[in-house]
């Protein structure tokens, strides 16, 4: 009596009714309330009074359920954008085509949706193709339908603390299994961004593609021309800053999606040192990240493209250009070639450019131009550079300790520290304390010329 009793408990647990979805206890998925947004509870709580269905969903579930701190909440709910809006003192409406709603408290905002039908399901066209009606809105069935993965098709209600589970989402989760929703095919061919996401979560879940989601992607790896540049450049940093970058372009490698991504990605690696840069750049990302620090997407960029930069900054030297002049030309040539696949946004690009321009600057500089370099918006990120090049064994390790030294220091201090230098260069004789870049001209304090123009 009491097995059968248990049997009907867990059959219950594990095994979709008929009709419906699973829906799991706090014992089957393991969900500490403590860890959810208590913003985004109450998000679902108000919806929830009104008479509407609201859920925690997404990336936020996957990730609690995972043991990882999620990195926003969203809310899915049967509400309109027009429903919602009234029930907070602080709501917008955004979005054109399909419009959500931001709940904003303070610093956080709960992205808040109607539940939506899959694409494939929204058209009614005539025979000619032509769209005679878009049914946007959807059941909450449908809106399980159309997200990506079964685990990121997983709905939390934080009043009853359960977890509603369409597809087997719970169970692929737990064993760390990314399986795609329905025909893998079809899924990628309606949005390819999705073969990256799936190597994403693969690498931050430790986990593995099913067989069945991953075998497509081989074939279908050059559909990511198609996606557009801004949208490439968005998901490039989510997978770069996703806390194992090296693992995910390793990954991307493997199933011969990243020469979409970074046009020279190939060429960066080919490079000799480019590899080793790459690492060392994106090991201090991964680090950063993990330790719960923002990292900088011009920072990131400007160092996964450095080699190309630095490679052809030497052959414009050796070619009798001018040191800066050739730098500058270098980073136009490869920000051309790199944002005509990947949109780098403009003011990212002109950071990048600076944290560049800098570089020469540190290897050069007179007391008078310290100063000045102090005063540039990028300096921090550009000492930042040059520890990473001294990682690199490009640069001395006691300069880039110097300006880091001094990027820390106060004021009274780096007066201190910027006389001592002036000193120590007047006695030095033609600059020998300063170390070269290797294969380039020695210049002596007279010849320094001011890069500031760069
Ligand atoms: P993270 O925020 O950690 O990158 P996420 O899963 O929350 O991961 P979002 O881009 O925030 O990713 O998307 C939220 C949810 O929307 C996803 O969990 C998924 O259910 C759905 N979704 C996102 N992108 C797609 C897509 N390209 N196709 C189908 N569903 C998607
Ligand atoms: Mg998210």
């Amino acid at each position: 009596m009491f097995t059968k009793t248990i049997k009907h408990f867990v059959g219950r647990l594990f095994s979709a009714p008929p009709s419906g979805p699973r829906r799991l206890g706090r014992d089957s998925h393991g969900i500490d309330r403590r860890n959810v947004s208590r913003h985004a509870i109450k998000v679902c709580e108000v919806l929830q009074q009104h008479g509407y269905a609201a859920y925690i969903v997404g990336g936020a579930v996957r990730d609690l359920i995972a043991g990882l701190p999620p990195k926003d909440f969203d809310v899915a709910t049967s509400a309109t954008p027009e429903q919602i809006r009234p029930l907070f003192r602080r709501a917008r409406i955004i979005g054109r085509r399909f419009q959500l709603v931001h709940v904003v408290f303070g610093q956080e905002i709960i992205e808040t949706s109607t539940f939506r039908a899959p694409t494939s399901d929204t058209q009614e066209t005539d025979e000619h193709g032509r769209i005679l009606r878009d049914n946007l809105f959807g059941t909450h069935e449908q809106d399980a339908a159309r997200r990506d993965f079964t685990l990121n098709a997983l709905y939390y209600d934080p009043m009853t603390e359960e977890v509603i589970d369409f597809h087997h989402g719970v169970a692929d989760l737990k064993n760390r299994v990314v399986r795609i929703i329905g025909d893998a095919e079809t899924r990628y061919r309606e949005d390819p961004v999705r073969m990256l996401r799936a190597v994403r979560f693969e690498t931050k879940l430790s986990g593995t593609i099913a067989p069945s989601s991953r075998e497509p992607i081989k074939r279908m790896a050059e559909l990511i021309e198609y996606i557009p540049a801004s949208r490439l450049f968005d998901e490039m940093l989510k997978l770069l800053t996703c806390g194992h970058a090296m693992d995910c372009l390793r990954h991307l490698r493997e199933v011969g999606l990243h020469k979409g991504m970074l046009p020279l990605i190939d060429a960066i690696f080919a490079q000799p040192g480019g590899e080793a840069f790459v690492e060392l750049a994106l090991a201090r990302t991964d680090a950063r990240i993990r330790a719960g620090k923002t990292v900088s997407p011009s920072f990131l960029f400007g160092s996964l493209l450095w080699k190309l930069v630095d490679q052809r900054w030497r052959e414009g030297t050796s070619r009798g250009e001018s040191r800066i002049q050739a730098l500058m030309n270098a980073a136009d040539s490869v920000m051309e070639e790199q944002t005509r696949k990947l949109a780098i946004q403009r003011r990212y690009q002109s950071d990048m450019r600076e944290i560049w321009f800098m570089q020469p600057r540190f290897e050069r500089a007179t007391a008078k131009t310290v100063w000045r370099m102090l005063d540039q918006p990028r300096f921090r990120a550009s000492v930042d550079f040059l520890q990473l090049r001294a990682e690199a064994r490009e640069v001395d390790s006691v300069l880039a300790q110097w300006w880091m030294d001094l990027a820390n220091a106060d004021d009274a201090t780096r007066a201190d520290m910027i006389e001592t230098y002036q000193q120590q260069n007047r006695g030095a004789s033609n600059g020998t304390r300063r170390r070269r870049h290797r294969g380039r001209r020695p210049k002596t304090d007279a010849a320094v010329p001011d890069a500031g123009g760069a």
